[in-house]
Parts: C-alpha cells; sequence; structure tokens
C-alpha cells in the first residue's frame, strides 16, 4: 500500500515492484491505513482509505515503512518567511526573518542548499556562535578545538 502511485525509491525497485504486480506476486494498494484493531486471533485488522473508499483487509503481519512529510505546523503562522512549506534564512547565521528565531536543517533554504546531516551540523555551529550572542550579550565568545581545549574536554566528559 502506499498513498500515491508515484514512488520515490530508485527506479530499479520500484520497477521490480511493478514487475511482481504485473506477475500477480504482490498486490498493490493505492491509498492510507486509517485505522488498525487487534483481532486477537494472531490476525490485524487493516482499515485503509482511499479518496471516500474505506476498506477492510484481515493480515497475519503489518509492516509500516514511513516516508518523509514534512509540515511547519503551528511555525506556520509564526510570520516567518517561507519559501513554500521551508523557512528561508541567511547563510551567515541561520537567522530567519525574525530576530533571534533560526532555522538549521532540513527544514530551511537557500540558495545551494543541500538536505545533508553535513550541512545541518555547519549550519548548527554557525547559528550557535550567533545565539551565544543573544544569550552573553556581554561576555566575548572565545573559540576553541574540542582536540586542544582542556576546558571543553573537561565538559564532554563530565556529562
Ligand atoms: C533515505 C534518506 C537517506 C539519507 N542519507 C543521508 C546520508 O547518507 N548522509 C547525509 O548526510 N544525509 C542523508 N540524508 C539526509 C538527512 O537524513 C537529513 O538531512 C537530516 O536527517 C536532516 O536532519 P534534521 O534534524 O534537519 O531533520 P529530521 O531528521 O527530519 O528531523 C526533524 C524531526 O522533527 C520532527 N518534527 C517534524 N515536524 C514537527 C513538529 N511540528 N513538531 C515537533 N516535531 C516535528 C520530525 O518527526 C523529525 O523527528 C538522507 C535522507 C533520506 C530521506
Amino acid at each position: 500500500m502506499h498513498r500515491r502511485k508515484e514512488f520515490k525509491a530508485s527506479p530499479d525497485s520500484v520497477s521490480k515492484m511493478l514487475e511482481l504486480e504485473k506477475n500477480k506476486k504482490v498486490n498493490f494498494l493505492l491509498g492510507q491505513i486509517k485505522g488498525i484493531e487487534d483481532l486477537k486471533n494472531d490476525k490485524i485488522k487493516v482499515i485503509t482509505k482511499n479518496n471516500e473508499e474505506t476498506e477492510n483487509f484481515e493480515v497475519d503481519y503489518l509492516l509500516p515503512f514511513f516516508g518523509l512529510k514534512m509540515e511547519l505546523g503551528p511555525i506556520a503562522n509564526w510570520g516567518l518567511n517561507l519559501d513554500e512549506n521551508l523557512i528561508k534564512v541567511d547563510t551567515e547565521k541561520f537567522e530567519t526573518s525574525v530576530p533571534s528565531i533560526f532555522a538549521i536543517g532540513d527544514i530551511n533554504t537557500y540558495p545551494g542548499k543541500l538536505k545533508l546531516i553535513l550541512s545541518g551540523f555547519h549550519e548548527a555551529a554557525l547559528m550557535a556562535q550567533e545565539c551565544f550572542k543573544y544569550c552573553y550579550p556581554d561576555k566575548k565568545n572565545i573559540f576553541r578545538y574540542t582536540t586542544s581545549s582542556k576546558e571543553l574536554q573537561k565538559k564532554l566528559t563530565s556529562i
């Protein structure tokens, strides 16, 4: 079961799945799961919905694989400068259009953005520099390396 006909999986995996369906080895269903019930007889009742059509299936196993669907939720109403469903930031501080609100990771957007863990870490480091100024306006932020700073090493080992 998948919520739409199109798949983001690799073309090879998709064509293998479609081939299996063509040969009646798998039954592909369009729609979404709306409910599950334990039938207490080692079976599970799965309630599915496609548009307005509801169906029930009795199954032995259910293997859910969730995808990524980004939703801003209430953040969408915070008055931030959005680009479709993403939050626009500058690449110096990763601050949004509202001062002191920052956005890092997959949720932000800027020219050349790459949705990678690596990028998220880089953005976090730069964002933290700016956050420090908001939190400690009178203190000087001393840049240190974990490889050489005894103070940082002490902090990390005491956690
Ligand atoms: C299949 C796949 C493979 C990938 N492989 C790599 C790789 O090899 N190397 C690499 O660097 N990157 C990889 N990435 C990208 C990487 O996973 C992302 O860039 C990274 O996870 C983004 O981190 P994030 O914290 O910004 O967002 P996420 O990891 O998406 O975390 C956001 C969290 O916020 C939660 N959330 C969402 N909305 C709300 C809300 N309204 N309220 C509360 N919580 C909410 C979500 O449930 C989620 O837990 C891969 C991505 C995919 C999809």
